[in-house]
């Protein structure tokens, strides 16, 4: 025991040699298998000590310079102790990887790199600290409706069961939402004409359906969610929206520019409603809504960033070959009616008929988007100029401060869109002045 302790507090020359020598050894090696992948691994931005604010994202630009082309096969990220998550390699430049860290609370992180070769051994590691602050340096401040925790799920909010009177090559309620969730939806709201169709046994941990219907008239074809109490049918559009906010609903103007419906009522005018349907599956043709669009321009720029307005996108469907044309994708931290309520409500959602935003939001003050599955990403101010138009695997634009707001397409070859809902500029005191006017 006694001998034990002495070797333990000075151990003999000859063993101290040998450990020295076996971490000399084992060090080369890792330094051999890591140069065998690169010559060089960094971190590059953002900088080590970097204070981070002025939006909900923050790109993650790793160089590494291979020592052969080929020898990196995939660079990870991970954020403080969380999982290690692929990056992305640009296509411009074979040295860069790039990451989108997504929604990250205030205070101090550690933001860890690593290539791995093609044996899927890590190789060279790379670790910085960051500190996000909920600060905005810039003379406005652009409002970001995705700037909320949580992941985009699919829905449905409008979409027609044997229940409806014109729905009779539909599917019955049960069935129709069963095959919306087939198709990868996670909620469903299934609007019969002035009927609450309403499965609930079919949710879910992992499924959601709300309560919902369409309130039918000539004054205007408007979808209440998460509502029981079905309005009377014959009264004008405000007093149904009235109904439907007092009963604890949320409404959508349908279909705003088809012949059917809205006759004798100006929805300048409307007031409770959350959102409008800019496509519509049944009667927007050709995968093109640039009529509700014009739209739905028109009245955010009438309304104002107080009573502003999103935008979705709906199937309308009638019979089963029709489902699956218009989606919203909703980002909320969980998958009950309360998490959805709260994000259609605060506009943390985008339309969609065919792409996907892999990453929406703020980063270092640029309104940034990235859609690998489209062909292009434009910017759109509130009079539809295109102010900036970029590639899909990410784009950003810095707003001048001139725009009211500013809102994002990804947009496929063959036409197919996915819109983001406005972003406003609001003023950012003292230096307001550059703003006109909000209403
Ligand atoms: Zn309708
Ligand atoms: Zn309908």
């Amino acid at each position: 025991m006694a001998l034990f302790a002495r070797l333990r507090s000075r151990p003999h020359p000859a063993l101290a040699a040998a450990a020295l020598l076996l971490v000399t050894i084992s060090s080369n090696l890792l330094l051999f298998r890591g140069q065998a992948l690169a010559t060089s691994f960094l971190i590059e931005s953002p900088a080590d000590g970097a204070v981070l604010g002025d939006g909900n994202l923050v790109l993650v630009d790793v160089v590494a310079r291979e020592s052969q082309p080929g020898a990196v096969n995939r660079v990870e990220i991970a954020v403080d102790d969380g999982l290690w998550e692929a990056a992305t390699h640009s296509t411009a430049d074979p040295t860069r990887w790039r990451y989108f860290w997504s929604d990250p609370s205030p205070g101090r992180h550690q933001i860890q790199a690593r290539a791995l070769g093609a044996d899927g051994n890590a190789g060279l590691t790379h670790s910085i600290s960051v500190d996000v602050q909920d600060r905005w340096t810039s003379s406005f401040i652009v409002d970001n409706p995705y700037a909320v925790h949580g992941r985009f799920r699919k829905g449905e909010l409008h979409t027609h069961s044997t229940f409806s009177f014109d729905g009779w090559s539909s599917m019955h309620p049960g069935d129709l939402a069963q095959t919306y969730k087939r198709y990868g939806y996670s909620f469903v709201a299934i609007t019969d004409h002035d009927v609450v169709s309403y499965p609930r046994e079919l949710i879910s941990d992992d499924f959601l359906v709300v309560p919902a219907y369409e309130s039918t008239s000539e004054s205007g074809h408007i979808t209440a969610i998460f509502s029981t109490r079905v309005v009377p049918p014959d009264q004008p559009a405000q007093a149904r929206l009235d109904f439907i906010r007092d009963s604890g609903g949320m409404a959508i103007l349908n279909h705003p520019t088809w012949q059917v419906g809205w006759s004798g009522t100006d929805l300048g005018t409307l007031q409770g409603c959350f959102a409008i349907e800019i496509f519509n599956g049944m009667t927007s043709t050709d995968h093109r809504a640039a009529r509700a669009v014009r739209m739905w321009h028109d009245l955010l720029n009438a309304r104002g960033h107080a009573r502003r307005l999103w935008a979705v996108a709906t199937d309308d469907a009638h019979d089963p070959q029709a489902m699956n044309r218009g989606w919203v994708m909703v980002k909320s931290p969980a998958l009950t009616e309360d998490a959805i309520r709260g994000a259609l409500q605060r506009g943390a959602f985008y339309a969609s008929n065919g792409p996907s935003f892999a990453a929406l939001g703020v980063l270092d003050g640029s309104i940034t988007a990235s859609s690998p599955d489209a062909a292009t990403i434009r910017f759109i101010d509130q009079d539809l100029n295109v102010v900036h138009e970029g590639p899909p695997g990410w784009s950003g634009y810095y707003p001048q401060g001139t725009e009211r707001w500013i809102r994002v397409e990804a947009v496929t070859a063959d036409g197919k869109t996915a819109w983001s809902q406005p972003f406003w500029l609001l003023p950012n005191a003292p230096d307001a002045g550059i703003l006109r006017p909000l209403h």
